[in-house]
C-alpha cells in the first residue's frame, strides 16, 4: 500500500533528506534540518541497528525516494540479478532512467512526486507521443518534453528555471521544457543518498 502520510516524517525516519517536497527541502524549514531525530516517542533513543536493519532502511529509503512499491522493487531486483551487469548498478541505472526521475533531475519540476503527477495527468510526451506512466524507462536519445498543448498551464507560464540540471547525462532545454537523455547514467550520477550495495544484500538474503 502506498504511504499517504506526512512526507517529512519519512525523511526523519531515514535520518536524511529524501527531497520529497521540492523547494522547501532546500530551506531551513526542512524538518531534517530543524529536528534530525526519528519521529515517535523513542525516536532519539533507538539502539544500534543490526546489519539487516540497516539494509532494510536502505531499501525503504530507495523506495521512498523513487516512489516504488514493494512488488515493483522486488521485480526490479529480480531483473537486475538476471542481467549481465553488476546488480546494484543495474538497479540504480533503471531507477535513474524512469521518466519521472529524468523530469525531476532536469529541474523542469520541483520533486519526483510532482513529476509523477504531471506525467499521470498527461502533460508530457516522449519522442512526441503522450505518456501517462511515470515509470516508463527512457533510453539514450529519448526526448521528454512538455506537450505543446499544455504550455499555457499556470505552472509552466510562471516557471523560471534558474538552476542547471542535477544530472550531467541530461541535456535540458528550459525554453521548450524538454530534456534529452544524452548518455547513460554512470555510477557517479546515481542518487548518492542510497547505498545500492545494501539493496542487493537485502534482497539476496530473502
Ligand atoms: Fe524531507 Fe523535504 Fe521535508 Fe526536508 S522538507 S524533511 S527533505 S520532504
Amino acid at each position: 500500500m502506498r504511504y499517504t502520510g506526512p512526507k517529512c516524517r519519512l525523511c526523519r525516519r531515514e535520518g536524511v533528506k529524501l527531497f520529497l517536497k521540492g523547494d522547501r527541502c532546500e530551506t531551513p524549514k526542512c524538518a531534517v534540518v530543524r529536528r534530525a531525530t526519528p519521529p515517535g516517542m523513542h525516536g532519539a533513543s533507538r539502539s544500534k541497528p543490526t546489519e539487516y536493519a540497516k539494509q532494510l532502511r536502505e531499501k525503504q529509503k530507495a523506495k521512498r525516494i523513487f516512489g516504488l512499491n514493494e512488488t515493483q522493487f522486488a521485480n526490479l531486483y529480480a531483473e537486475a540479478a538476471a542481467s549481465n551487469s553488476p546488480t546494484a548498478d543495474y538497479m540504480m541505472s533503471v531507477l535513474e532512467l524512469r521518466a519521472d526521475n529524468v523530469l525531476y533531475r532536469s529541474r523542469l519540476v520541483d520533486s519526483r512526486q510532482q513529476a509523477r503527477q504531471m506525467i499521470n495527468h498527461g502533460l508530457f510526451m516522449v519522442n512526441g507521443k503522450k505518456i501517462k506512466t511515470p515509470s516508463i524507462r527512457l533510453r539514450v536519445g529519448d526526448v521528454l518534453s512538455l506537450d505543446p498543448d499544455c504550455k499555457s498551464n499556470n505552472f509552466f507560464v510562471s516557471r523560471e528555471i534558474t538552476q542547471p540540471a542535477t544530472a550531467k547525462w541530461l541535456q535540458v532545454s528550459p525554453k521548450s521544457f524538454s530534456v534529452t537523455v544524452a548518455q547513460s547514467p554512470e555510477k557517479d550520477d546515481f542518487e548518492q543518498v542510497i547505498e545500492s550495495r545494501m539493496l542487493v544484500e537485502y534482497y539476496s538474503r530473502s
